[in-house]
């Protein structure tokens, strides 16, 4: 089991890797070891080579998805052409799958911020599937380049097929928004930043797709790809709770929820799947403190948020941004505006 052959933007952190190697399973440890060598040895490849995107956008605005099938391997990416913009649904479950949610994605972007797809332009959503990982297993991950998504199908053990679950999906594509708005450089806090907008937005398109108020959405982030040998209730949460605690694979989920606790190692581009724990749940703060749908009010605070930043932003310029944006869209001093402010304390972000 491969995590990830491009450790820029994947879903599932190397952190998991990490632990996965200190499974008392042994067939676990052995898979996760050569993933994180094969993982070290790229990420030292692709340094100083952030994914740009390029400009790919259409002739037309509106949605244009292309979903392509790798069959099992690793690259050449994105494969064959199975199903385009339009075409009747395939004989393949993930080309479906990745052809729906991306188009759930879209919809949300379009709908709740009037955004047309990644660019605001248009840009046609490209989703490979079945894509392989470097060792000839199945891919236990999911991750956007820069030019495209990809979607592995996990071992069926701990992970089954990343495109499952549009807090995937909704995760990897706002990579794509972030990368032509802010773009947040993807280390440390602005790295954090970037990996916290992704898991915020994945989670309300979920909610919003599901029609769920904030008191029913489950605030887990990746909870469908688990298979029947992981005994989690997901990779992350927004929640004050851990994901996992003391888990015979995935070991204790790392994040923190409060500024104080901010992750400082080398691991993980300086903790940018670690760190996003304490924006994630300033979200939560103020989507709980507002109630109702999650997308009508905080939703927009957090998007305007993302735009206002720049690839050199740390928490402390998100928390005063969102807290500004705040005023401006409800007004100085109400109550969505006293719930930025309160949330951000909460975590140790005084604005
Ligand atoms: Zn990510």
């Amino acid at each position: 089991m491969h995590l990830c052959h491009n450790p820029l933007c994947c879903f599932v952190p190397p952190y998991i890797a990490d632990n996965l190697k200190d499974s008392d399973n042994p067939v676990v440890r052995q898979i996760a070891l050569a993933s994180l060598g094969n993982e070290y040895r790229t990420a030292r490849r692709l340094l100083g080579t952030l994914p740009v995107v390029t400009s790919l956008a259409g002739l037309i605005a509106g949605k244009e998805r292309y979903v392509f099938d790798m069959d099992g391997d690793s690259d050449p990416l994105p494969g064959k052409l199975l199903r385009k913009e339009g075409d009747p649904p395939s004989q393949d479950e993930a080309v479906n799958e990745a052809y729906d949610k991306s188009g759930d994605v879209y919809d949300f972007y379009k709908e709740v911020f009037d955004r047309d797809s990644l660019d605001d332009a248009g840009l046609p959503l490209r989703s490979s599937v079945h894509v392989g990982d470097t060792f000839g297993g199945p891919m236990s991950n999911a991750f956007f380049n820069g030019q495209q998504m990809a979607y592995g199908d996990g071992d069926g053990n701990l992970f089954i097929s990343f495109t499952k679950s549009l807090d995937v999906v909704g995760h990897e594509l706002t990579h794509g928004v972030v990368s032509f708005t802010s773009n947040l450089e993807y280390y440390f806090e602005s790295g954090a930043l970037n990996e916290s907008f992704a898991d915020v937005m994945g989670s309300l398109i979920t909610q919003w797709k599901n029609k769920q108020t904030v008191d029913r959405a489950d605030w887990y982030i990746g909870n469908e790809v688990l298979g029947p040998g992981a005994k989690i209730k997901g990779i992350r949460t927004l929640t004050a709770e851990k994901a996992y605690e003391n888990d015979r694979d995935f070991g204790t989920d790392p994040q923190p929820k409060h500024y104080k606790d901010l992750y400082t190692g080398p691991r993980d581009r300086k903790g940018v799947h670690i760190n996003s724990g304490i924006p994630n749940h300033a979200f939560y703060l103020v989507a709980t403190k507002i109630g109702g749908y999650a997308w009508e009010k905080a939703g927009p605070i957090w998007y305007k948020t993302l735009l206002a930043l720049n690839k050199k932003s740390k928490m402390k310029d998100a928390a005063e941004q969102s807290y500004t944006i705040a005023g401006t869209l409800f007004g100085s001093n109400s109550l969505e505006q006293q719930a930025v402010k309160e949330a951000w304390d909460a975590v140790g972000l005084t604005v």
